[in-house]
């Protein structure tokens, strides 16, 4: 099953992706996750990219496609994938085509998760994450026990990028950069619209609902 998990910060593509990753044993590649991962162990990569996204900027396309070249080849992939937060730009969709070509896995489904602008920033304003990559809500979907991930047992930090000047910026690179990857795969015959509002469980039935169609 290959799929992309299409949607502007905070529509709860991270949530869903960590339960559709379990439920259909293929794996979650969440291209911000990776750069945080660089960013905490200061590598190269992550000091290059840091500036950008303290900033709610994009990281550049090459340093995007270098990593989800790599990611693609891991084994683990065999069985399909679930893109989060890429392709984020034409060039980037670009540049997976020819990756999914030479690797002879073509995407099956864009699953674009829509959300309206004022509840994605009170998602992101109360969002709270675990290095692991799972993420919560204070509100709307609060861990067991406070400030503690119920996945893995750490403690959850809120994001830097998660605060209201820069969530307006990340809108902005989405309405700009991203939004017009719709048409893209629109015209390519793999968009799949999903209403992202209301309860974690309902959005979760109706994804699986259109992926069971792809097993
Ligand atoms: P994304 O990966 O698309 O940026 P997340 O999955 O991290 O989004 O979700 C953003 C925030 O919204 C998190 O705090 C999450 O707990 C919360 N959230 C996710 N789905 C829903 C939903 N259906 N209703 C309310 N809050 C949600
Ligand atoms: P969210 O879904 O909340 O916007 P992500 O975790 O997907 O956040 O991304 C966080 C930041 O990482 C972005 O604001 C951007 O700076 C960088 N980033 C992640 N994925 C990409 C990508 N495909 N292209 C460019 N920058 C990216
Ligand atoms: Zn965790």
């Amino acid at each position: 099953m290959n799929v992309v998990l299409f949607g502007p910060p905070g529509a709860g593509k991270g949530t869903q992706a960590k339960e559709l990753a379990k439920h259909y044993q293929i794996p979650h590649i969440s291209t911000g996750d990776i750069l945080r991962a660089n960013v905490r162990d200061g590598t190269e990569l992550g000091k290059e990219a840091k500036g950008y996204m303290d900033k709610g900027e994009l990281v550049p396309d090459e340093v995007l496609i270098g990593i989800i070249k790599n990611r693609l080849a891991e084994s683990d992939c065999k069985p399909g994938y679930l893109l989060d937060g890429y392709p984020r730009t034409t060039p980037q969709a670009d540049a997976l085509s020819a990756i999914l070509e030479e690797i002879g896995m073509p995407l099956e489904v864009v699953l674009n998760i829509d959300v309206a602008d004022e509840e994605l920033v009170t998602r992101l304003c109360g969002r709270y994450v675990c290095t692991c990559g799972e993420s919560y809500h204070m509100k709307f979907n609060p861990p067991e026990k406070e400030n503690v991930c119920d996945a893995c047992g750490a403690e959850l930090y809120q994001r830097d990028d998660d605060k209201e000047d820069v969530i307006r910026q990340r809108l902005d690179s989405y309405k700009e950069k991203t939004q017009p990857l719709i048409n893209y795969y629109k015209e390519k015959g793999l968009l799949v619209d999903i209403n992202g509002t209301g309860a974690i469980d309902r959005v979760f039935s109706d994804i699986s609902n259109t992926l069971d169609q792809y097993k």
